[in-house]
């Protein structure tokens, strides 16, 4: 059976998102959109940024967006499949750039300051695999989120 990693690996074949076009599900990559996903590009992939990170960058380069548009933007970025959310009951949601290097990777989050790291699991990948096939589901992804606390916060 075949396993869908990504619905956005076709597109990263040839080349990263900004060299792609403007268009993507038919909305537009504005030059605003563009500027906060060049952001994500910047950082490189492996870099987690929530939308007060971004609201941050953008205003030490003299940008001023609202909190609401980034949001709103970043959210955007998701459905247009450049950016991934990370979904984290503590300190707001996360995005990262959707990345063919390492589609398959857990994270590691500090509850209290946010700090994420990532790590790899060929187990929680096949578990995730295991369970869909047996009751029919299509994969998407199979993603552990582990809550934890970091050294500095403990
Ligand atoms: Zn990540
Ligand atoms: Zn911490």
């Amino acid at each position: 059976m075949e396993i869908n990693k990504s619905s956005n690996n076709e597109i990263y074949r040839f080349g990263g998102p900004l060299q792609i076009g403007l268009h993507q599900d038919g909305k537009r990559l504005t030059p605003q959109r563009k500027k906060i996903l060049g952001l994500f590009e910047d950082k490189g992939s492996g870099n987690h940024l929530s939308a007060e990170d971004v609201h941050h960058l953008l205003a030490q380069a003299d940008t001023r967006v609202s909190l609401a548009t980034i949001y709103r933007t970043l959210k955007l970025l998701v459905q247009m499949g450049f950016l991934h959310e990370l979904e984290l009951s503590e300190g707001g949601n996360r995005f990262e750039l959707s990345s063919q290097d390492h589609p398959d990777h857990h994270h590691l989050v500090c509850i209290k300051c946010g700090r994420t790291e990532e790590f790899e699991n060929e187990h929680v990948l096949q578990t995730g695999r295991l369970a869909a096939e047996r009751i029919g589901f299509k994969l998407i992804e199979s993603t552990l989120n582990v809550r934890a606390i970091c050294p500095d916060c403990q």
